[in-house]
């Protein structure tokens, strides 16, 4: 049996408090290249279109902490933040 669940779609693939770091993303830094929606394994950057200055948003309710957007955005505008949750 071939069970497929794409990211963001069910609550079972919420992020439990095992998170160790979150991303954290400065506006002033970010030049909307898009490149950390295209590496996150989970799928759940989005572009807040509603923002004064549009940039990336993450839902951390499915972030699981892995640092690729971080690693790969050009300007270094994304930082991982310890959680303390
Ligand atoms: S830390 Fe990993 S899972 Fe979370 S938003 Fe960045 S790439 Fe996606
Ligand atoms: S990779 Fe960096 S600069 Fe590019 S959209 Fe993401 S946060 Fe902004």
């Amino acid at each position: 049996m071939k069970i497929v669940v794409k990211p963001n779609t069910s609550i079972k693939n919420k992020t439990g408090g095992w998170r160790t770091f979150y991303p954290e993303v400065s506006p002033q830094k970010c030049i909307n290249c898009g490149l950390c929606a295209k590496v996150c394994p989970e799928g759940i950057i989005y572009k807040d279109e509603k923002a004064p200055k549009p940039y990336f948003h993450a839902d951390l309710d499915y972030c699981k902490g892995c640092g690729l957007c971080a690693a790969e955005c050009p300007v270094k505008a994304i930082t991982m933040m310890l959680d303390n949750k």
